[in-house]
């Protein structure tokens, strides 16, 4: 797959606000946050959408899972609540080709999505 935006920040070639780092995984803030807390969640390897994941991610995508109420917890809107988005293609409203989940909360959220 072609090499994103998320590659340089991974590469801390382009800066970004990160609240976690491990050896599979990075999570940042959203440059243009929709809302008091929105965190982008990735995995370090270049997987270009939910319609790319195999089988050999499985445990990745599992660790993901796992990492996402503990950054939760530390941004502190595990308690009151927030939602996991993973745009996936054009009409799913991808814009960065490089697998991610948004973390967002610290408001309520309103239901259907736009
Ligand atoms: P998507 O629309 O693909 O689901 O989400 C991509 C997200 O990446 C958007 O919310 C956008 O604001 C964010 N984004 C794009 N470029 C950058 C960047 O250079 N730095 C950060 N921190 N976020 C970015």
């Amino acid at each position: 797959m072609a090499e994103t935006i998320f590659t340089k920040i991974i590469r801390k070639e382009i800066p970004a606000k990160i609240v976690y780092e491990d050896d599979l995984c990075l999570a940042f803030h959203d440059v243009q946050p929709q809302a008091p807390i929105h965190v982008l969640l990735i995995p370090k390897k270049e997987i270009s959408s939910t319609n790319s994941i195999s089988k050999e991610d499985q445990e990745l995508l599992g660790h993901i899972w796992v990492l996402i109420p503990k950054i939760a917890q530390e941004l502190e809107i595990a308690d009151s609540g927030y939602r996991v988005v993973n745009n996936c293609g054009r009409e799913g409203g991808q814009s960065v080709d490089h697998i991610h989940f948004h973390i967002l909360g610290g408001r309520p959220l309103a239901w259907p999505p736009g």
